[in-house]
């Protein structure tokens, strides 16, 4: 048995996620993400909260805002939630099963895409978008 030396402080750049991948990015139903930003500043929600995240939609697109400092975890969660959440609200017709969907909704959601797709990216993000029944 081959023991790998256990120092997890050396960051892998292949397992993190690149805010610049998702630019760019065009997604299912004519939609597509004009600008990821990363942010220090602090993100204040439409009734005043502090928000981990704040997605403006123009049209078919979307200028997403993130806060710093989230885990990679939170960070992936938190774009699987932005983009389902911003499709479905942006769609004229959104499929049965995210027509109804709530916030709480959105967060289980991305959970569960990040669990079964691991961290998202642009091909994960698509995978999620297809599971849900965008075309
Ligand atoms: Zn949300």
């Amino acid at each position: 048995m081959f023991l790998y030396p256990a120092d997890e402080r050396i960051p892998n750049p292949f397992h993190l996620i690149d805010p610049s991948s998702f630019e760019n990015l065009q997604l299912r139903g004519g939609f597509r993400i004009v600008r990821l930003e990363i942010t220090s500043e602090p993100l204040i929600d439409a009734i005043g909260r502090q928000a981990i995240a704040r997605t403006t939609i123009i049209g078919n697109e979307f200028n997403i805002m993130i806060r710093g400092g989230l885990t990679e975890e939170e960070l992936s969660v938190t774009l699987y939630h932005e983009i389902l959440e911003a499709v479905t609200v942006a769609s004229d017709n959104p499929p049965a099963g995210v027509r109804m969907f709530k916030e709480s909704d959105f967060e289980r959601a991305a959970y569960r895409a990040n669990n079964e797709l691991g961290e998202a990216s642009p091909p994960t993000i698509d995978l999620m978008l297809q599971s849900h029944g965008f075309r």
